[in-house]
């Protein structure tokens, strides 16, 4: 038996007017997806432990099977682990976004999702005036700095104070001389990016500029057994995002790299599914990530969401399910809500299908929140319990 993990990043969403009173999922266009859930069983899942932020990072350490209430010191050193970045024993990874700053507001938490040359560009003259830890180029807006302080302030997402004054949400406590100190390099480093040619040809091309650095997600090195040691299956990982690809690499998965999967509309959606059927003549369950949908989602645009789930379908899972002419089962589910009247995650359980079941199926007609929430058989379950449900197929593992 193979294994294939279909996840679409902040797919489940709300009823919205503008989709007529329907959710993205809904309205979407989904022959595939539909056609896995007829066959398929339900449930929700609560990614998300009580008292956790709704993180991509945490919503994924639960569905691989590694409780985040265990496993979880922060999203920078996941991150860093993708970029060969291996920290060492009191250093501190921080994303570090480039974000776009007007009016003292926080405008954008992706910099108009600057360019990774450009973003290069900028990381180098940030380590040229910095000298209090180093910084380090990923994708896009999504950088790290690693230094030896502040592993326990709280950090704001900046994705999460869209339209907030700086000075509000900067590091707390304030009081904390490491807050200090770190807040001060994220206000400094605005006079040094306003200046720089990047960002005056960004603003000459009518682009968001990436005028100030957003510190957040920090954490020392995790310690997770490796995923086949765990569940007893070898595992890949496809995404876009250094953060699931670190995730796979703390647990010992193949972490496939995709040429031109770039997280958004355009990603490379027929070559993530070529990766993964191309993964599973080597291992027994692949773990597919989509980020697309989730950034449809940051943006508000609910057009731009319904498009993305139907490329995801179309493109992705469609070809997937042709080309599968061996036994393998199927789940389908998102890490998180990302509701695009919020804008940013939420902590509501998503819906999840498991295809097919031994048991036959819950006898529903599409993938959707709704259908699940009437229809799915498996009723709610802990995030982290839902390897187990999908590798053995018998709802009576780790029930509630
Ligand atoms: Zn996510």
């Amino acid at each position: 038996m193979k294994y294939v993990i279909l996840l679409g990043d902040g797919m489940a969403d709300y009823p919205l007017d503008e989709l007529g009173g329907k959710t993205p999922l809904e309205a979407a266009r989904t022959p595939n997806m539909d056609a896995i859930a007829r066959r398929g069983v339900g449930g929700l899942l609560q990614t998300i432990p009580e008292g956790m932020g709704a993180g991509s990072d945490v919503a994924n350490l639960s569905i691989l099977g590694y409780d985040p209430k265990r496993y979880y010191t922060g999203r920078g050193p996941l991150e860093a682990a993708n970029i060969g970045v291996e920290l060492k024993d009191g250093e501190v990874a921080f994303r570090c976004n480039f974000i776009t700053v007007g009016d003292g507001k926080i405008e954008d938490y992706s910099a108009g999702h600057i360019s990774s040359e450009e973003s290069e560009e900028l990381i180098k003259a940030l380590n040229s005036r910095f000298s209090l830890g180093r910084f380090y180029a990923g994708v896009s807006y999504r950088n790290l700095f690693v230094t030896h302080m502040g592993a326990r302030l709280l950090a704001t997402p900046p994705h999460d104070a869209l339209g907030r004054r700086v000075d509000e949400v900067l590091l707390k406590p304030e009081s904390s001389p490491e807050a200090a100190q770190l807040n001060q390099i994220m206000l400094e480093s605005r006079s040094l990016l306003e200046a720089h040619p990047v960002n005056r040809r960004r603003l000459e091309e009518g682009k968001n500029p990436a005028n100030m650095i957003w510190l957040w997600g920090q954490g020392s090195a995790p310690s997770m057994e490796p995923f086949r040691e765990k569940h007893g299956v070898s595992a890949a990982v496809i995404s876009a995002v250094d953060l699931i690809k670190g995730i796979g690499r703390y647990a010992g998965m193949k972490v496939v790299d995709v040429p031109g999967a770039t997280g958004l509309l355009d990603t490379n959606w027929e070559g993530k599914a070529e990766a993964a059927l191309k993964a599973l003549e080597d291992v027994d369950l692949v773990y597919v990530h989509v980020e697309a949908v989730d950034e449809a989602s940051h943006a508000g645009d609910a057009e731009q969401k319904v498009a993305a789930i139907e490329e995801f379908d179309r493109r992705l899972v469609g070809r997937l399910l042709d080309r599968i002419d061996f036994p393998c089962r199927i789940a389908l589910l998102p890490d998180h809500y990302t509701p695009v009247d919020m804008r940013t995650h939420s902590r509501d359980p998503v819906p999840f299908i498991i295809s097919p079941w031994a048991e036959g199926g819950d006898g529903l007609a599409s993938y959707s929140e709704k259908a699940i929430k009437e229809k799915g058989s498996l009723g709610v379950r802990e995030g982290h319990l839902f390897m187990e449900v999908f590798l053995s197929g018998d709802s009576t593992s780790s029930a509630l």
